[in-house]
């Protein structure tokens, strides 16, 4: 497939360096690590940095550190289990109702703590029109398939023209009733966000969800923003994913401040992820405590509308689960502990009256 490059892109340690996104006495370990894994930066994203910054949350996302190629020996080059889910190149079919296929390996942005990063940049290798037609016939052979998740890589930075004729083709098929891209672009590169990719996203009949990724409030400017409201304006629904990254987005006043912006550009916060056992990753990650605790902290100070769920995706392909905190303790025979926001807890008993058709109490419906 052919992807449409963002032009002026920082690719190199030499050009994030003559940026003002890192110092010049870290280039040799800038260059030990573009070795292993790939770089960009777009020139929008580069503009939100504070120079001179060195932790700054938007440069720390993107410029290599050196402890990326320190690897924890749980980390793996396939975290989530994809590959043994994967019945064809490029499709993965995890759950019964959904499938996600893998259209290219390509992002505008290399994230430094990329859960696929052994498996993205600009040389790995997005699907032949072959391998995109076998996987039409897997999703069409499939008729518990109900919705489509179109990933990478990122599979915005298709031409409009290619992400219309995959549209199409998956619209024909009857099944199919949500088609969900997952995309960094409207952040990273919003004015490609242009009405006419808005429009190749969505078909008549069925539902186009685009799921955002960002991980700083900085990253929701005005023209990000433009872009989320142009998909929205075509008809697509808009849910946000982020990553919990150490020294980006672990307090309680950033997480608030990133998901109201998320609103307030008309997306709907979806998931907050843990960060996945990538390799050389372990400097994001942030104790699971400490997310239940900042979940914690959210409520009651957040919106319900503007707030997360807190995943993990168990390593070894077993699956997306909630790990927020628990808010109630049950003894499983109707008597219940629940805290509240403030930290109380309080006693709530089951009180259920009589099931008047057939006297069965919920034990016995259980
Ligand atoms: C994450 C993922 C999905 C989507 O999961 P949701 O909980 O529906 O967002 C689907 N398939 C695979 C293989 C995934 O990894
Ligand atoms: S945009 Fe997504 S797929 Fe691409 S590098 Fe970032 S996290 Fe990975």
């Amino acid at each position: 497939m052919t992807i449409e490059p963002t032009p002026h892109r920082l690719t190199t340690p030499r050009s994030l360096i003559e940026a003002g996104l890192a110092a010049p006495e870290r280039l040799a370990e800038l260059e030990a690590v573009a070795g292993r894994y790939a770089i960009a930066v777009t020139p929008a994203l580069a503009a939100l940095v504070r120079p001179g910054d060195p932790a700054d949350p938007i440069a720390r996302q993107f410029v290599p550190d050196a402890r990326e190629l320190i690897r924890d020996p749980a980390e793996s080059d396939d975290p989530i289990g994809d590959d043994a889910m994967s019945p064809i190149r490029g499709l993965v079919h995890r759950y019964p109702d959904r499938v996600l296929i893998k259209l290219v390996a390509a992002c505008a942005v290399y994230c430094r703590f990329c859960f696929r990063r052994e498996r993205v940049g600009p040389g790995a290798g997005a699907l032949s029109a072959a391998e995109f037609a076998a996987a039409l016939d897997y999703v069409g052979a499939h008729p518990g398939v109900w919705e489509v998740i179109l990933t990478g890589g990122d599979p915005l930075t298709l031409s409009s023209r290619r992400i219309a004729e995959t549209t199409r083709a998956l619209a024909e098929i009857p099944h199919v009733k949500t088609l969900r891209w997952h995309t960094r672009l409207p952040i990273a590169a919003p004015e490609r966000v242009t009405k006419a990719m808005a429009r190749a996203l969505v078909a008549d009949g069925k539902t186009t969800v685009v799921a955002v990724h960002a991980n700083h409030p900085r990253e929701l400017t005005e023209a990000a923003r433009a872009a989320c409201r142009r998909l929205s304006a075509e008809g697509a629904m808009l849910v946000s994913q982020s990553v919990l990254l150490k020294g980006v987005n672990d307090d309680p006043e950033t997480l608030i401040e990133l998901m109201r912006a998320f609103v307030e550009a008309r997306v709907k916060p979806y998931y907050l992820h843990h960060a996945d056992l990538a390799p050389g990753t372990a400097h994001w990650r942030v104790p699971i405590a400490r997310g239940q605790e900042l979940m914690r902290l959210l409520r009651g100070r957040l919106s319900g509308l503007a707030t997360p769920t807190y995943m993990l995706d168990i390593p070894g392909g077993r699956g997306k689960v909630p790990i927020g905190p628990q808010w109630v303790r049950s003894d499983g025979e109707g008597t219940h502990v629940v805290t509240d926001p403030r930290g109380a807890a309080h006693l709530y008993v089951d009180r259920l009256g009589a099931d008047s058709r057939s006297g069965a109490n919920s034990d016995t419906l259980a």
